[in-house]
């Protein structure tokens, strides 16, 4: 019910018992606490004819408690602060004192605080790191940018900051911020690609952000592209990855003799029609194409959204990938699955710190449980 709320509303009782698949009953038995704890509020009836009593509707009182999403880079921390449908408050981006768990604890510490002395209704906090992270119990495994092995992030700031801590993937939080209250809010099957320094990939699957039983789902960046491709520092040859990733783009660039070249600058130079930088952008819009028809033939997602820098930048547009990207995907998508719908958006790290926060949003419509169901 509370997630019917924060997708939409003012919503009916008939329709929200519609829309839920519960009784009568099992509505107002759903609402009532909502109500007591101030998170939805019953409003007036707007002009629905007919007789007996008007049909009051319910609606989300969103700005009733906030979250405060947090990105962290290898560099910097980005933060929001948002309602409960995920509208952002305020953004504040810094740079990292530290990378060591203990420094960006502190530093955690302190940037919560100071949200919340402007901001007393925080009452949750989501934090968005790459690599392996075990969002059941907000440990970090892994996570090579900032060094960490074994951090239990979660725990340590739940414990400083007397609040509930949800601590997530980075790539799983942004995908989680378009199911909740993206563009695709509500998509029951959505999967979300980033090409950057790696190929990053989440998955959700009948409503459920797919963890994976070790911690791994969705490895597109090493499914194998080109058999003749380059080597992958994974040891195997022809990953996605190894062609689409930064690094990869870069590295042939200075094998062309192109040397010490930023992904913005190739972009540019394939506009700028040359043939060596607009070959090397194809080839990599071509191994992410297979890395997609991979994913939709193998778990047929509605929409599979791609992103990440080095598509595009904030305000550009993907023109120079999108061509191969599109026929790749064409030629490997197995029969219907070519019917999934495949999205090239460009999202800033606001948009990923506001995924850290849905994370939040979408643990307390679990019920504390971590499983991120909305
Ligand atoms: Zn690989």
């Amino acid at each position: 019910v509370l997630g019917t709320l924060i997708r939409g509303g003012p919503v009916s009782r008939v329709d929200l018992a519609r829309s839920t698949g519960l009784t009568p009953g099992g509505v107002t038995r759903a609402v009532q606490p909502l109500v007591r704890s101030g998170l939805v509020a019953e409003t007036a009836a707007r002009g629905r004819g007919g007789v007996g009593r008007p049909a009051a509707s319910l609606d989300l009182r969103a700005g009733s408690e906030l979250q405060v999403g947090v990105k962290v880079t290898a560099t910097e921390l980005v933060s929001v602060v948002c309602d409960l449908r995920c509208e952002v408050l305020g953004v504040v981006t810094e740079p990292l004192a530290g990378t060591g768990p203990e420094a960006v604890v502190d530093q955690l510490v302190q940037r919560v605080r100071a949200w919340q002395a402007v901001h007393p209704r925080v009452r949750r906090v989501g934090v968005a790191v790459s690599g392996d992270v075990d969002v059941a119990t907000g440990h970090v495994g892994y996570s090579p940018f900032l060094g960490w092995r074994q951090v239990p992030l979660g725990p340590l700031l739940a414990g400083r900051l007397a609040l509930p801590v949800v601590v997530e993937n980075d790539v799983r939080a942004l995908l989680t911020g378009e199911h909740v209250v993206g563009e695709h809010a509500g998509t029951p099957s959505l999967a979300l690609v980033t090409i950057g320094a790696g190929v990053g990939c989440a998955l959700l699957l009948e409503g459920r952000v797919v963890h994976g039983i070790h911690g791994v789902t969705g490895e597109i960046g090493h499914v194998l592209a080109d058999s003749a491709g380059p080597v992958c520092h994974c040891g195997n040859v022809g990953c996605v990855e190894a062609i689409a990733g930064e690094d990869a783009i870069l590295r042939r660039m200075d094998a062309l003799g192109h040397p010490g070249l930023a992904v913005a600058d190739v972009v540019a130079m394939a506009r700028a029609g040359d043939p060596e930088a607009h070959e090397v952008l194809a080839a990599a819009g071509r191994a992410v194409g297979v890395g997609l028809a991979t994913l939709a033939n193998l778990f047929g997602p509605a929409v599979i959204v791609l992103t990440g820098e080095a598509v595009a930048g904030p305000d550009e547009d993907f023109d120079v990938m999108e061509p191969s990207v599109r026929e790749a995907f064409a030629a490997r998508a197995f029969g219907s699955a070519a019917d999934c719908e495949v999205v090239l958006r460009p999202l800033t790290f606001v948009d990923w710190a506001r995924g850290a926060a849905a994370c939040a949003v979408a643990d307390l419509v679990a019920g504390g449980t971590r499983a991120a169901v909305v």
